[in-house]
């Protein structure tokens, strides 16, 4: 019989959404009349950008016609994406890029579970405790950890935990690691790091020879000038970090499909024999092998994101988003609750009532207010006790939530 690979059976039991979806299945059996209100996938719900709808039916409609109709594009991308990309998302801040340095994609949740390929199975990997399960998980199916204690960490992974205590950033590692994973804006904590945070990472990896994987995919929502967007705003950060980018929070992409991951070639890792080698060079290899390119029409909608009236649209959309975020966040504290994020980041991270754990908290919010959040614990051990709320709903959905929490859940 074939043999499977069983680093997959050390992998907890259900990924944190198909669970909820479980327990909301289950309540909505048993409540038929309940009217739930879903504040807890990450997923938006305001439809795509109009000028980015124009450019998606322009360019299906190249594809009806033989003198413009496009088969394989380029696995990295059509140029004038990339060029748009450079020049608006970090020329404009002082970043230089050239396009060989981007690697345009279907999404950063591929990218930022692929991209641990690149990599030895014995790096010693650093996560921050909570978050985006995806880092964790894709080690796990690698073959980088141990199985999982009673508490679920994983035996081998460096955890690094964002509590109250430091303010939700991740401390430098005591020990030395190979590979980091930052996520700012953070999903799911909400909190975004300011320059100096950033620079003492930056500095850390060139010192260590480590490998930041920065994930950006909340950077459309920092609205603080202080904040940057991308690590290379950080002096050295192109020697020891690789970005995520996605269309999917800024522009509504998620069903769309559209991202790019920025490997500076610069960039460098070593063989066990002490040489350098390009991490660009090998990403580019693993890339032009297993991905054959996003789709043209979309990447054309994607480039629309970047016109005059596409930027605008695309504003108006994260200032909806950041207008929910702002009235769950002002109302719950109000009330009493705990709350942090929602500030540059779409989503809020609070304390759950009375000590509850967090699918306790689930639970309780679900069968009195009929009202879905996402547990803390689901994004690693040091979320317990924590809930993720998220301001991708609509407004009257939002306002109502509030509202049902307001008269029914004490904090
Ligand atoms: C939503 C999200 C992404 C983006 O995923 P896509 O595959 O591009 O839709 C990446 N990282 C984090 C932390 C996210 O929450």
């Amino acid at each position: 019989m074939a043999l499977v690979n069983e680093h997959y059976l050390k992998l907890k039991a259900g990924y944190l959404f198909p669970e909820i979806a479980r327990r909301v299945q289950a309540f909505t059996k048993a409540n038929p009349g309940a009217e739930i209100i879903r504040l807890g996938i990450g997923d938006v719900t305001q439809p795509l950008p109009p000028a980015v709808i124009k450019s998606l039916h322009l360019a299906a409609d190249e594809m009806a016609r033989p003198e413009t109709f496009r088969g394989y594009g380029p696995e990295q991308g059509y140029q004038f994406l990339l060029d748009l990309i450079i020049a608006n998302d970090y020329e404009a801040r002082g970043v230089n890029l050239e396009s060989d340095e981007i690697f345009v994609s279907d999404g950063s949740k591929c990218d930022s579970g692929n991209i641990q390929e690149i990599f030895a199975v014995d790096n010693l990997i650093a996560v921050a405790d909570p978050a985006y399960p995806v880092y964790v998980d894709t080690n796990v199916m690698a073959g980088r950890t141990g199985k999982a204690d009673d508490k679920g960490r994983y035996h081998g992974l460096y955890y690094m935990p964002c509590t109250e205590a430091n303010d939700f950033l991740p401390e430098l590692p005591s020990r030395k690691v190979d590979i980091i994973y930052l996520c700012f804006p953070n999903n799911p904590t909400g909190v975004v790091a300011r320059r100096e945070v950033l620079q003492t990472w930056v500095d850390y990896a060139r010192q260590n020879q480590a490998v930041i994987l920065f994930d950006a995919a909340y950077e459309a929502y920092i609205t603080d000038e202080q904040i940057p967007h991308s690590i290379y705003e950080i002096q050295g950060a192109k020697e020891c970090a690789i970005e995520f980018r996605s269309f999917s929070k800024t522009a509504g992409f998620t069903g769309t499909r559209c991202a790019y991951t920025v490997v500076p070639k610069g960039l460098m890792a070593s063989t066990t024999s002490g040489e350098a080698v390009s991490l660009n060079k090998l990403w580019n290899r693993r890339h032009t092998t297993k991905f054959n390119g996003v789709s043209y029409p979309v990447q054309v909608a994607a480039a629309a994101v970047y016109s005059d009236e596409g930027k605008a649209q695309v504003r108006n959309l994260i200032d909806y988003y950041m207008e929910n975020a702002r009235i769950i966040r002002q109302t719950l504290s109000a009330l009493g609750f705990t709350v942090y994020g929602g500030r540059n980041a779409p989503y809020i991270w609070m304390k759950t009532s009375d000590g509850m754990s967090s699918w306790e908290f689930f639970d309780h919010l679900l069968a009195n207010a009929h009202v879905v959040g996402t547990p803390g614990s689901g994004f690693g051990p040091s979320g317990e006790g924590y809930f993720r709320l998220s301001a991708f709903g609509t407004r009257e959905k939002t306002e109502e939530a509030v509202e049902r929490i307001r008269d029914r859940i004490s904090p």
